[in-house]
């Protein structure tokens, strides 16, 4: 084999990367790496349970997996079981594909109250993810606010309000049900610092807010004023007209379930406030200046408070610093140029990023597969050129990792666990029951554990 090329992550943006290396270079030999035993990031432990048509793309990801050419290696994370320095002496080339799991912070005073979250926890916690699962979450309140107008505001909301008879059957991890059974939690503000045309939900995303049963949406008339600017976004984006028209059909109606979801606009937090927990969060209205597409909110000074136990930022996420590369702290992202990682000006030679890390937390997961698509042309252009790797071998490589005590998954362990959460989810009418903890893996590997 003549070229070695190192995978970091194995969510969306790292299957594909590896998906069109193995396409486009039959020279080219992978090996993909995840700090958690299990592959697939966002979507996994990120994408609602109640969502699980997305989820099956990962079908096309065990497809890539079955290449020879590629190999898996769960529970080893760069950055703290090997550095990238080491990796360098063992690829060619290395892909760093680790996305974001960490939520942008509001940076407003009581955001470290008890009661307050941010959504990446919620959503850790729901999907059974190793950080999160057991977080100590109080649904003994009424009212959730969730700041931020994007996609992850709506799964968060559907997930707290829907009923639980309709998520039993998913994936969700059973701590998570077994809290939402005794949640009281009824009403959920979504609130968005600019208009309706501004948000960032995806239309047909919306609309699965319309098959939640006993639940209202609610939108108050003057909450959907729009300024010249604004009319023009909807005249001039079909998208834009049909977010600001799924509004207009909530507004002014009467009030029939006990629980619901209310939709306010122009609004930004400014503290959070409580006596040793949430209990209000203050906003300041806002309008909006600049030219369509490109409206900034501006205060005006007048104050909005909502008595709330919970509240719960949803404002988009960042991405965390890897020892050894650099990292713009006021984008979150790894600098880049088209995927060549950049530091102070100058390209860093083999090493190269795709994905959310690459570009920002913006875009669906198919985004990622023309993302990634020119990450691997610019490091299959390069690659002739570049400084080879001194150890261009997998067995000599697993020998270093196993000289190191790291003990890996492999993609064919991963697949036995997968199966076992599947045939134990079938057991209870799940889809499948997951398996949250690596003890609880090797137990079922019938491996013993040495590293946690
Ligand atoms: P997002 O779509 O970027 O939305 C973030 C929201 O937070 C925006 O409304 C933004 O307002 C607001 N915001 C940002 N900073 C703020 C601040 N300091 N104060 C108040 N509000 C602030 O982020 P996301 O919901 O985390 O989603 C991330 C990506 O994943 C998106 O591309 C999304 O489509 C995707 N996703 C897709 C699905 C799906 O397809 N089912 C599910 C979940 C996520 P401004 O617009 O004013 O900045």
């Amino acid at each position: 084999m003549k070229y070695r090329i190192g995978i970091v992550g194995s969510g969306p943006s790292g299957f594909f990367s590896a998906e069109h290396l193995l396409r486009m270079c039959e020279e080219c030999e992978i090996d993909m790496f995840e700090r958690y035993f299990d592959p697939f990031g966002l979507v996994r432990k990120g994408v609602a349970p109640d969502n699980p048509k997305i989820r099956e793309v990962t079908k096309a990801f065990d497809n890539v997996a079955k290449n020879e050419r590629f190999a898996y290696f769960g529970n080893v994370e760069i950055g703290k079981d090997i550095s990238i320095g080491e990796m360098l002496n063992f690829y060619d080339a290395i892909i760093l594909a680790c996305g974001m799991e960490t939520s942008q912070r509001l940076g407003i005073p009581g955001e470290d109250l008890p009661g307050s979250y941010t959504a990446s926890s919620i959503v850790g916690w729901y999907n059974c993810h190793p950080v999160y699962r057991s977080l100590d979450i109080a649904l003994e309140g009424r009212v959730a606010v969730i700041v931020g107008m994007g996609n992850v505001a709506l799964d968060v909301a559907r997930i707290l309000l829907r009923a639980t008879e309709e998520l039993r059957p998913t994936d969700i991890s059973n701590e998570a049900l077994e809290k939402l059974e005794k949640s009281k939690i009824e009403e959920v503000y979504i609130v968005g610092r600019r208009g309706p045309a501004q948000a960032k939900f995806k239309e047909n995303e919306l609309q699965t807010l319309k098959g939640l049963s006993n639940i209202d949406i609610i939108v108050r008339e003057e909450e959907l004023t729009l300024n010249e600017a604004s009319i023009k976004e909807v005249e001039n984006n079909v998208s834009v007209k049909r977010v600001v028209e799924f509004f207009k059909e909530y507004t002014n109606l009467r009030r029939k379930n006990s629980k619901a979801i209310h939709f306010l606009f122009y609004r930004t937090p400014v503290r959070i406030n409580g006596r040793g927990k949430v209990e209000e969060i203050v906003f300041e209205k806002n309008r909006l200046v600049g030219e369509p597409f490109n409206q900034k909110s501006e205060g005006t000074g007048v104050v909005d408070n909502i008595r709330c136990d919970m509240v719960i930022s949803s404002i988009g996420y960042r991405g965390n610093i890897l020892p050894g590369i650099p990292f713009d702290e006021i984008k979150g992202i790894i600098p880049n140029e088209k995927g060549r990682v950049v530091r102070n000006g100058r390209i860093l030679e083999r090493i190269y990023v795709t994905g959310w890390i690459k570009r920002g937390p913006v875009g669906l997961i198919g985004h990622n597969r023309a993302d990634s698509l020119e990450t691997v042309g610019c490091l299959l252009e390069d690659l002739p050129k570049l400084e080879r790797c001194t150890i261009p071998n997998r067995e000599e490589f697993i020998k270093f990792l196993n000289h190191k005590g790291i003990k890996f998954i492999t993609y064919s362990d991963w697949k036995k666990i997968d199966e076992y959460e599947q045939r134990q989810g079938k057991l209870k009418g799940k889809l499948r029951e997951r398996i949250c903890s690596i003890d609880e893996v090797w137990e079922i590997l019938g491996k013993s554990s040495t590293k946690v």
